[in-house]
This record gives C-alpha cells, sequence and structure tokens, in this order.
C-alpha cells in the first residue's frame, strides 16, 4: 500500500532492511507491510552503534543537541498528514486522533528538548579549600521497549527524554504497529541527527529484550506495556543492576460526585472512554457512581456510547475505529460475559461488529458487581463498568482495592472532595473535573504495580542522568 511507508530497521545511522512478520490493518485485517526482524548481529551492531553515539552525542553541547532535535519535530510537523494516515491504517484510531498523537509527540520532544538545556548541577557551601560540586550526566545508552497502543508519543517519550540528556538509545517499537517509530526515527535522520544516536530495532520481543538487558553498556532499561511484562523486564535490569522506568497497565477509578451534574459528565465519560477505544493505560473504566444520580448517568453514558460511530478510522466521520488486534476482541468477549454470568447489566453494546476487522462497540456495564473479572483485571478496549456506591469514602476504598494505581479522575465541585481524593487516592495522577492525565510539563507514571520512575516533567528527565559528586580540596 503506498501510503504506507516501508519498514525497515536503523542501525549506526542506516537503514535495513530485512525478513520479518507482516503488519495487519485492524480494520479489514489485509496485510500493509512486513516489518523486518533484527538478527544477533544486527543487535551487536546496534549496540556498538549506540557506544559510539553516546561517546559524541553526551559531549555534544545541550544548545546544539536540542537544535537537532527541534529540527526533527519540526520535520514531524510538516508530516502530519502522511504519518497519521499510517498511525490509523495500522493501528485503528480515528484520522483526527492519530493527528493529535503526531502532535502531542512533538510537544513531548520539544519539551524534553528545552528542557535538556537546564540539566543543571549544584554547588554546595563546605569549609574554605573544600568545594563539592554535584555534576549530572547523562546515563548512557538506552534501551527502549514501546507498544502498539501508541505508536508514536510513546516512542517520542523514551526518545525524547533520552536524547534531550545527552544519551544515546535502541528503541525496539512495536512489531504490530511499527510505522509510527519508523517515520520518527526517518525524521531525526533528515535532522541530521550524527549516527549511533538513535537506533531503531524490531523482533521477537523477548528475544531482543533479553539480549540487550544483561549488555554492559546498556545503562537504563524503559519499557511501557503490561504488568506481567513490566515485572519480567524490571527483574531482568535487577539482576544486572540496571535503573528502569516501568509505565505499566493501570484500571483508572472516576469518582463521579453527587454534587456536579451527572447528564453533562456522562457525555464527557463517553468520549473519555472512546479514545482509541479504550487501549490506553489511562483509559477511565470504573465509575463509581453515588444512588442519587446513579440512573441519571448511567442512561446518560448508554444513551451516549449506543449514539457513538464505530467503524474504518479512516473515514473522519466515525468517533472510534476498531481494536487494534483479536487478542483485545477476545478479552472483551470475556469480560462482558464473565460480568453478565455475575448479574451486571449491559446497558450499550457488548457484542462485535462484523466478522472482519476488530471493531466494537462502546460498551456500558452497570451494576456491575466487585467479583466481575473486568473489575480487577484491566479490561484494555472499550468498556465502561458503572458500579453504584452510598458514598465517597466506600468509592476511594473500592479503587484502592486493585494492584493497579497509575490514573484517576474525579468529578466534583466541592473543595473538600477534591481534597480527600488528593491525599487518598492511591495513584501516581489524578485529574479533577476533565480527563486528561498527563501534559509534556509534568511527571507521568504509576504507583503499585502500575510501575515506577516517571516520564515526562523535569521528573522525567533526571532518570536519563546520573549524579556525581565531586569533591575538590585546592588548599
Ligand atoms: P503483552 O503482555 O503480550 O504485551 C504487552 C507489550 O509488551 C507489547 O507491546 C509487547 O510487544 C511487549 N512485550 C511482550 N513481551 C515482551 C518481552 N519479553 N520483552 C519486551 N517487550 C515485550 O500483551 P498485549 O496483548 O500486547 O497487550 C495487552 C496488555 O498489555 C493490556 O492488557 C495492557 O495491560 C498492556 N498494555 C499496556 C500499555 C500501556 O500503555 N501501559 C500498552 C500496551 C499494552
Amino acid at each position: 500500500m503506498s501510503n504506507y511507508p516501508q519498514l525497515k530497521l536503523y542501525i549506526g545511522g542506516e537503514w535495513k532492511t530485512a525478513d520479518g512478520a507482516p503488519v495487519l490493518n485492524p480494520n479489514d485485517e489485509s496485510v500493509l507491510g512486513i516489518v523486518p526482524h533484527a538478527t544477533r548481529s544486527d543487535l551487536d551492531n546496534a549496540l556498538a552503534a549506540a557506544e559510539e553515539g553516546f561517546k559524541l552525542w553526551s559531549r555534544t553541547a545541550p544548545a546544539k543537541r536540542a537544535e537537532i532535535i527541534l529540527k526533527a519535530t519540526s520535520i514531524m510537523r510538516g508530516r502530519i498528514e502522511e504519518m497519521a494516515v499510517a498511525m490509523t491504517l495500522e493501528q485503528g484510531k480515528p484520522i483526527a486522533q492519530s493527528r493529535l498523537e503526531i502532535l502531542r509527540g512533538c510537544e513531548i520532544i520539544e519539551w524534553d528538548a528545552q528542557e535538556g538545556r537546564r540539566v543543571y548541577g549544584r554547588i554546595i557551601p563546605s569549609e574554605p579549600g573544600m568545594r563539592h560540586s554535584v555534576l549530572r550526566q547523562p546515563i548512557g545508552v538506552v534501551a527502549a521497549f514501546s507498544p502498539w497502543n501508541f505508536p508514536m508519543s510513546s516512542p517520542a517519550r523514551k526518545v525524547g527524554g533520552a536524547l534531550s540528556a545527552g544519551c544515546s538509545i535502541i528503541l525496539k517499537a512495536s512489531e504490530e504497529t511499527p510505522a509510527g517509530a519508523v517515520q520518527l526515527v526517518q525524521a531525526f535522520h533528515d535532522a541530521g541527527l550524527p549516527a549511533g544516536v538513535l537506533n531503531l530495532v524490531f523482533g521477537k520481543p523477548s528475544d531482543i529484550s533479553e539480549y540487550l538487558i544483561p549488555q554492559p553498556s546498556v545503562r537504563l532499561v524503559t519499557f511501557t506495556g503490561s504488568v506481567p511484562v513490566g515485572k519480567h523486564l524490571s527483574s531482568l535490569a535487577g539482576a544486572h543492576m540496571k535503573p528502569a522506568i516501568m509505565e505499566l497497565g493501570g484500571h483508572s477509578p472516576v469518582f463521579v460526585c453527587d454534587d456536579i451534574d451527572p447528564v453533562s459528565t456522562a457525555a464527557k465519560s463517553a468520549i473519555g472512554k472512546s479514545r482509541n477505544a479504550g487501549q490506553v493505560c489511562v483509559s477511565p473504566t470504573r465509575f463509581f457512581v453515588p444512588d442519587a444520580i446513579y440512573d441519571q448517568f448511567t442512561e446518560a453514558f448508554a444513551e451516549k456510547a449506543a449514539a457513538m460511530k464505530v467503524g474504518d478510522g479512516m473515514d473522519p466521520a466515525n468517533q472510534m475505529g476498531p481494536l487494534a488486534n483479536e487478542r483485545r476482541i477476545e478479552a472483551m468477549e470475556m469480560f462482558v460475559a464473565d460480568a453478565k454470568s455475575k448479574g451486571a447489566k449491559i446497558a450499550a453494546g457488548g457484542t462485535r461488529i462484523g466478522n472482519r476487522g476488530y471493531h466494537f462497540p462502546l460498551t456500558v456495564v452497570a451494576d456491575i458487581p466487585d467479583d466481575a473479572r473486568a473489575m480487577r483485571e484491566e479490561p484494555f478496549g472499550p468498556l465502561a463498568l458503572i458500579s453504584r456506591v452510598r458514598s465517597l469514602d466506600e468509592a476511594i476504598e473500592k479503587a484502592n482495592s486493585v494492584p493497579y494505581g497509575l490514573a484517576a479522575y474525579a468529578f466534583t465541585n466541592s473543595a473538600r472532595n477534591a481534597e480527600q481524593l488528593a491525599e487518598s487516592v492511591e495513584v501516581g495522577n489524578l485529574s479533577i473535573n476533565h480527563f486528561v492525565a498527563s501534559a509534556a510539563e509534568t511527571p507521568f507514571g504509576g504507583v503499585k504495580d502500575s510501575g515506577f520512575g516517571r516520564e515526562g516533567g523535569v521528573e522525567g528527565l533526571q532518570y536519563y542522568t546520573v549524579t556525581k559528586n565531586v569533591s575538590h580540596l585546592t588548599a
């Protein structure tokens, strides 16, 4: 297909083709291209290139680094249409959401590039003749693993952080949605990034992570994906004494308080839930709603969900595209059947649409019991679970009862409720009266099984540096 790019590995500043596996369009299951798989010798070459790249890039002035990085994002901004088309073809999200993802990816990289000029150390006062200088130096070669749900903005987080801090990086992007990373890397190549600073590989994920993480030159591991894989990769990193950033799954609660308008909040909730068909680690999932507004909220949510247009993401009239792969359809069917068998009511959606392409409607599951599997396991799809509660205390207790702790949302006009939520909800990100979990300038990440480390903000960049104290006796 001509509007889908040719997929290649990028090692030591050169593009390379190889045999690999087909990439499917989730809208109709047609083959878009072949994603090349790196061999062991490709990985060795990428490691050698990244080591050389690090020597050069870590000694490049921060202002020069920022200039090259910003040139790359300016190139990406000029290619937004072709990038958005490729993203919708391979991942399924509506074309308008693909455009937004590319803009957001650029914003993330641009913020990091500017902040990379302000990675300051400090001088600590001491006795006369002694000077303590705290240096913050780039950590080294980064091994990064990005998932299929955000083909461009997830690689952007990792590439932006690493390059802005002066590190080199080997990115293993998703084999199911590889074009976003290929196009991002192409922009850096075209911007004149020196060879070896940024390398891109694909392959069997476990083969690549298990080979790269133990390598002595790899100094930081960053992974976005599921909790089980995150636990495996963080143990591997730990066994080799490597620090890691783990952005894992979530199971976001939404606290719908009784002091707000349930109908307009339900409308906002349906839009929030439909984003990327719910395949988002911060997707709003468990809606805790008090008795007083429960029926109004649920009816309005179901009405909005039923009216939502689902179909080919290339058609701008569609508000929700297909799910990204067959595994998600199987998961939605399992969660819905389990919830029904335990007494939940399907207020909207609930069954697959058609049998070619992975289309599933926005599904509202009302009166969901606490023991339904979807209430404890991350659905990672378009399921909105509505749970009736008697008080905010009860909602908070239920919200905190799962092992996840990534994002939470609340709708309230009460300062007292807001304060109670900020103090007691166990998450890394709480958004009150809106559904945006993070911005380029704010730290993003989880607690508990949702992982550790932060991406974005001043905090995010720190993970790509090491602190060195130099104490100098001059007298
Ligand atoms: P999965 O657990 O098989 O894979 C999750 C991700 O990890 C994929 O991108 C995959 O390529 C990668 N991966 C798997 N094994 C790996 C390994 N050994 N080394 C390196 N990378 C590896 O699940 P899946 O079916 O692809 O995705 C579904 C689940 O993944 C969801 O339930 C969700 O929890 C999670 N997920 C989370 C995010 C996120 O943004 N945090 C993104 C995508 C998927």
